[in-house]
C-alpha cells in the first residue's frame, strides 16, 4: 500500500459519507468522518421503510455501525462541523468544531436522567410533531448510544440529571472543542434537507390543519413516531379515511426547486403503502405531472398503482385550503378526463423535494457550488470531492454507489499528490 500523506476528511454522516468512510478505512486508510448532529445516519434513519423492498433503513444503517465502531482508521466526530480549510490542493489543514452535548462516553443509556427532567423541547428527529425531555437520545439505534443535553430547553441553574447519574456520564461544563488536522482529501457528503414547503404559498403547509410533507409522512407512520406508527390525522388524532399526495410540490419549478429529486414519485408511492397497510379502507388520491419511476424501479410503481383503493390522476394542484372539521379541500385540474377536481380529504402529503444542505451556508473559498447549491462536479481536481446527495439528489442505492467511487477517489488523492 502507498504512504498516505494525509488524513481523508469526509464531512456528513449519513449513508454516503458512511459509505465513503467505511471503503476508504477498510482498505486501511486513516479518515476522519464529521456529522453535525449528534447521531449518524442522515435523513434514512428517519424512514420507515425503503423502496422497493420496503425493509427498514435501520437494519443497513445497524450493520454499518457495527463496521465502523471496531474500525481503527476511522475517527468519528458527532455534534462537529468544519470550521475553517486552509492550505493548498492536497495538503489542506482543517479545523473542526465539536458542540458541547454536556454527555461523555460512560453514559450507559438507562435512561434516570430522561426520567428526572423537567423540560421539553420540539423533538426534531420527529419534526417537531412530539416533544423529548431537553435531556434526550435522539433516536433508539443512535451512534454514538448516548443521551445528549439541549441547554436552551433546561431551566435555569437546574442539574438534576447529573444528580442522579450514577455513572459520572454528565457533565455541564462540558466547552467546545476545536480539533486540527492535516487533510489530503476531503469529501463532501453533506446531503439534503427538505425544501421548505411555506414558501409554496397556494398548497397550505403551516396554515391549513393536516397539511403535512413527505419526511413528517415518514414519522407518522415509524413505530417510533409521534403516534407510534399508528397513521393518524394530526389536528386530532382521529382515524383516516381519505388522503391525498401533491407530487412536485415546489419541485421543477423555477420560483422554487428548478430541478427533479428523482424520488419523490416512488416515495409517494411507497407512502401510499403504508397507509393502505394500516387503514385498509383508506382512499388515496395522487396528483401528478408525471411519474417517474426509472429502470429497477418500474415493477414496484406499476405494483402499487394497481392497488383498487389508490387513484391516479394527472393535473396539477392549484389550491388547498381549510375544509370543514378540520378536513382539507383540495382543487386541481384533471388533464386525463378533462376539467376541475374538488377533493376533500382527512389529510394532505405535499410530495416535496431535496434541497442542497449547503444552500445558504457559506462555505470556504476551496468549495465551489453549483446554481443549485450542490458541489461541483469538477472539485475533485482540488482534492475536494463529493459523495452522494451532496452532489445531486438521488435514491440511497445510487448514493452508495457514488460514494464508493468518492472513496476510490480520495484514495488516489492522498496517495497520489
Ligand atoms: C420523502 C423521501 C423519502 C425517501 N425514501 C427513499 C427510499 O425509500 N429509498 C431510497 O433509496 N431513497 C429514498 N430517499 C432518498 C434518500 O433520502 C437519499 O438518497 C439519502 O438520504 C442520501 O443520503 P446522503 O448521505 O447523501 O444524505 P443525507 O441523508 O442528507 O445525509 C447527510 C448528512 O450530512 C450531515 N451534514 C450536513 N451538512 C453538514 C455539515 N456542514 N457538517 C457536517 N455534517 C453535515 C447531515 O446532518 C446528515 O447526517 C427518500 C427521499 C425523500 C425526500
Amino acid at each position: 500500500m502507498a504512504e498516505q500523506k494525509g488524513k481523508i476528511l469526509v464531512i456528513g454522516g449519513g449513508i454516503s459519507g458512511i459509505t465513503t468512510a467505511l471503503e476508504a478505512a477498510e482498505v486501511g486508510y486513516e479518515v476522519i468522518l464529521v456529522e453535525k448532529n449528534p447521531t449518524l445516519g442522515g435523513r434514512v434513519s428517519r424512514f420507515y421503510q425503503y423502496f422497493p423492498k420496503l425493509c427498514p433503513p435501520l437494519c443497513g444503517l445497524e450493520i454499518n455501525f457495527k463496521r465502523l465502531k471496531p474500525n481503527p482508521y476511522i475517527q468519528t466526530l458527532t455534534s462537529s462541523e468544519v470550521d475553517s480549510i486552509s492550505g493548498t490542493p492536497g495538503n489542506y489543514k482543517v479545523k473542526i468544531k465539536t458542540s458541547p452535548t454536556y454527555v461523555n462516553e460512560k453514559c450507559v443509556i438507562c435512561g434516570k436522567c430522561t426520567d428526572v427532567c423537567p423540560s421539553e423541547r420540539d423533538n426534531d428527529h420527529n419534526y417537531g410533531m412530539d416533544k423529548t425531555k431537553a435531556i434526550y437520545i435522539p433516536h433508539r439505534m443512535a451512534y454514538p448510544a448516548r443521551y445528549v443535553i439541549d441547554r436552551e430547553a433546561c431551566e435555569p441553574n437546574c442539574s438534576k440529571c447529573a444528580e442522579v447519574c450514577e455513572y459520572d456520564a454528565i457533565d455541564l461544563q462540558m466547552q467546545t472543542k476545536i480539533t486540527e488536522i492535516d487533510a489530503a482529501a476531503i469529501v463532501y457528503a453533506t446531503g439534503w434537507r427538505p425544501y421548505d414547503a411555506t414558501k409554496i404559498e397556494n398548497l397550505g403547509f403551516g396554515k391549513v390543519q393536516n397539511v403535512i410533507n413527505n419526511v413528517m409522512m415518514e414519522r407518522l407512520a415509524h413505530f417510533q413516531g409521534p403516534t407510534q406508527g399508528q397513521i393518524l390525522r394530526p389536528s386530532d388524532n382521529k382515524k383516516i379515511e381519505s388522503v391525498a399526495f401533491v407530487q412536485c410540490a415546489g419541485s421543477r419549478d423555477e420560483n422554487h426547486l428548478p430541478y427533479c429529486s428523482s424520488i419523490c414519485c416512488l416515495a409517494s408511492l411507497k407512502q401510499a403503502r403504508y397507509i393502505r397497510e394500516s387503514i385498509p379502507d383508506a382512499k388515496i388520491y395522487i396528483f401528478y405531472i408525471d411519474i417517474r419511476s426509472p429502470g429497477k424501479y418500474e415493477d414496484f410503481a406499476a405494483a402499487v398503482q394497481k392497488d383498487k383503493n389508490i387513484f391516479m390522476i394527472k393535473g396539477k394542484v392549484a389550491k388547498v385550503t381549510q375544509g370543514k372539521d378540520n378536513r382539507v379541500f383540495v382543487e386541481a385540474e384533471d388533464i386525463l378526463h378533462g376539467g376541475k377536481v374538488n377533493l376533500e380529504v382527512d389529510m394532505v402529503v405535499l410530495a416535496t423535494g431535496m434541497e442542497s444542505s449547503l444552500k445558504g451556508v457559506p462555505q470556504p473559498d476551496a468549495v465551489q457550488l453549483d446554481e443549485n447549491s450542490f458541489v461541483a462536479p469538477n472539485m475533485q481536481i482540488n482534492g475536494i470531492l463529493s459523495a452522494g446527495v451532496a452532489k445531486f439528489p438521488g435514491d440511497v442505492n445510487s448514493s452508495i454507489q457514488d460514494s464508493t467511487g468518492a472513496a476510490l477517489k480520495a484514495i488516489q488523492t492522498v496517495v497520489g499528490n
